[in-house]
């Protein structure tokens, strides 16, 4: 199987080339074809694995056709280096779609924040946070979901473990109830499988 296979569009797969990946993880060829089609999904899946290229290219490739007026994806993650990282092959793959990101985290100073709000009213095309910070500014009104179309929660049992249930439970009440949602998680513990069920709509099922 190639990257050709999934029909991207060909900027994303001039930024795919430009990563140096020659085909995709078997993780890739499960989950992309579910993705692309739109449907809600629970993936379990290792770090290693290529599971953020999993999401992030059926993403990059919607977005390329539609007119980037509103944030479209909104990917929730536990830590302030794993947005950073998901930010960055955003950037490396979507290098030639155009296509905008931020990563909002805690920490940092005022500055940060206000680097931070500044992007998410510019209306970014794909918001990556950790949920804590997201809430403070859904809360001031900076960042309006309304829009929005795709939700990814990675590193999901992480996310759980470290207490973020209640936030994340909050972040989905601001958000269209009429969108796709996507979780990867690396262990699939009773309660994954509960959140699963509450927040995902038919999901289909993928297993590494
Ligand atoms: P992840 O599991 O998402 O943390 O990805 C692990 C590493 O694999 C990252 O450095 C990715 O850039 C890289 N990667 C993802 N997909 C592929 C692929 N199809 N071919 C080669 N490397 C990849």
């Amino acid at each position: 199987m190639t990257f050709q296979d999934f029909n991207f569009e060909e900027q994303l797969l001039d930024g795919i080339l430009s990563m140096g990946y020659k085909e995709p993880t078997p993780i890739q060829q499960q989950t992309i074809p579910l993705i692309l089609q739109g449907k809600d999904l629970i993936a379990c899946a290792q770090t290693g694995t290529g599971k953020t290229a999993s999401y992030l290219l059926p993403v990059l490739n919607s977005i390329s056709k539609t007119d980037k007026k509103h944030t479209h994806t909104l990917i929730l993650a536990p830590t302030r280096e794993l947005a950073q990282q998901i930010d960055q092959q955003v950037e490396g793959l979507g290098y030639f779609t155009g296509i905008s990101s931020v990563a909002v985290y805690g920490g940092g100073d005022g500055i940060v924040y206000g680097q931070q709000q500044r992007a998410l009213k510019d209306g970014v095309d794909i918001v990556i946070a950790t949920p804590g910070r997201l809430i403070a500014h859904l809360n001031s009104g900076t960042f309006k979901a309304e829009h929005l179309e795709c939700l990814i929660l990675d590193e999901a049992d992480r996310m759980m473990d470290m207490g973020f249930l209640d936030d994340i439970m909050r972040i989905i009440s601001f958000l269209p109830k009429n969108r796709q949602t996507v979780m990867f998680s690396a262990t699939m513990p009773p309660k994954i499988r509960k959140l699963a069920t509450s927040i995902l709509n038919k999901p289909e099922q993928v297993t590494m």
